[in-house]
């Protein structure tokens, strides 16, 4: 039986990589809807924080989780073209979800499987009907391995902590650049060496080298990969 449904994109890669950018690029282009999966990730760990649950209680972070995908706490919210916001039980937590502490938090609370387990199925469920662009570390690998074009975006560690040092900088957040590029290190160990899902290529991805080309190139390749998929 032949699919109605539109194509699922996955791009995965390690932190900084340019994934969010160029996601929301290519949703945009497209019509598609964006889903930022460590944006979840990243709620999780701000809501044990408020709940002064410790991230590396895996039970306890698994509870948080399951109680906000059972009770609909988190919600997206991206006009086209628009910048994307997140509410965790009905709160825009859009910047307190991106300070380094959280980028932390959500890298530790990632690791337990039962965390994990707990968000996959929201993951799915939003990507189900297609017409999705989704980003991560196991878009492509776990929550949708039958994905119609994957991506797996790579950048030197020294670039990928420039760009994160530059982003927050223009947010007005105090930076260090050595601290940003350890961070950086710590948390690519984190997520190449945990035993669930741990970031990996897929088989089957597209590489997408990024160190020293201009987003707008990176951009236009990608979005030529996508044009060559067969037509529905
Ligand atoms: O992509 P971002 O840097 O916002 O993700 C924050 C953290 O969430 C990552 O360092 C990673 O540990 C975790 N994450 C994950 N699986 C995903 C997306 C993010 O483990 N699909």
């Amino acid at each position: 039986m032949v699919s109605t449904r539109l194509p699922v994109l996955t791009i995965d890669g390690p932190a900084g990589a340019g994934k969010s950018t160029v996601a929301r690029a290519l949703a945009d282009r497209l019509g598609f809807v964006y889903l930022d999966t460590g944006a979840i990730y990243r709620t999780v760990a701000l809501a044990a924080t408020r709940a002064s649950v410790d991230w590396s209680d895996a039970d306890a972070v698994a509870a948080i989780a399951h109680d906000i995908v059972q009770h609909g706490k988190l919600r997206f919210d991206r006009p086209p073209g628009g910048t994307q916001r997140v509410f965790l039980d009905g709160v825009d937590v859009s910047e307190a979800i991106r300070t380094p502490e959280v980028s932390s938090g959500a890298s530790t609370v990632s690791a337990h499987a039962p965390v994990r387990a707990a968000l996959l199925l929201l993951q799915r469920d939003i990507a189900a009907v297609g017409g999705v662009v989704m980003e991560g570390r196991d878009t492509g690998t776990v929550v949708f391995p039958d994905a119609d074009i994957k991506f797996f975006m790579i950048a030197s560690p020294e670039e990928r902590a420039r760009r994160r040092y530059e982003e927050l900088k223009a947010k007005g957040m105090q930076v260090d650049m050595q601290a940003t590029l350890d961070e950086i290190i710590e948390r690519d160990r984190r997520d190449t060496q945990r035993a669930t899902a741990p970031l990996r290529r897929a088989d089957d991805a597209v590489d997408v080298e990024t160190t020293g080309v201009p987003v707008a190139d990176v951009i236009e390749f990608m979005a030529r990969r996508i044009e060559q998929l067969p037509k529905r």
